[in-house]
């Protein structure tokens, strides 16, 4: 069988800059390094997004985006994990950083996958929402990449024009759930000493349901 050519961007390794060649691996073929010591295998690029349900008060936190796209929707705080970010780290951050608020990770609560094409980049993408407890902090924004912030209830954002759709369904799906009943950290779990793993679990206030 004759393969494609290898993608413009993937025909030498970015590791130690030897030629790629088709290889099998989990069940197709894919640009593998040809050097003897070096593993090196693409998988195809993606990328982790994250957002937070901060509430206080029976309100939800929400930014205003300033910049493109989608400039002046009101959306959950979050952005992009870094690659050598914990995830829950990385949603504090998010919610730091774009809203001036100190929150920590309590559970998750929902994820989308997308493929290629959407959310504005090229790569799949996996993002997760997390509910957070509020900690601290009045809401405070940078005026720039976020034009606004503030807690808002579900009546006082149907009166806001530009709600993300997806935020509002995170928010509803966190209002209706428990604290500590969901995917939540298992800290004693068989990841738990590992550096740089974060392990979820089902985990329901009521045992009748799991
Ligand atoms: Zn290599």
């Amino acid at each position: 069988m004759v393969n494609a050519p290898l993608p413009e961007n993937m025909k030498y390794c970015p590791r130690c800059a030897a030629s790629l060649e088709w290889r099998p691996e989990g069940g197709r073929d894919r640009p593998s390094c040809t050097a003897p010591d070096c593993k090196f295998i693409f998988f195809g690029e993606s990328s982790i997004g994250c957002a937070g349900v901060v509430l206080r008060d029976g309100k939800a936190l929400l930014v205003q985006r300033g910049w493109e796209p989608f400039a002046g929707t009101w959306q959950l705080p979050g952005g992009y994990v870094e690659q050598d970010e914990v995830i829950t780290e990385g949603v504090a951050r998010e919610v730091m950083e774009e809203a001036g608020v100190t929150a920590k990770v309590n559970r998750a609560v929902a994820f989308r996958h997308s493929l290629g094409g959407t959310a504005g980049g090229p790569s799949a993408n996996v993002y997760i929402v997390f509910a957070l407890d509020y900690v601290a902090g009045e809401p405070e924004w940078d005026g720039d990449e976020i034009a606004n912030a503030g807690f808002y209830s579900l009546e006082e954002m149907s009166q806001i024009e530009g709600v993300q759709g997806l935020s509002r369904w995170a928010i509803e799906l966190t209002l209706n759930s428990q604290n500590d009943e969901g995917l939540l950290i298992q800290g004693d779990g068989p990841m738990a000493n590992r550096p740089g793993w974060s392990l979820f679990g089902l985990q329901a206030n009521d045992p009748d349901l799991i």
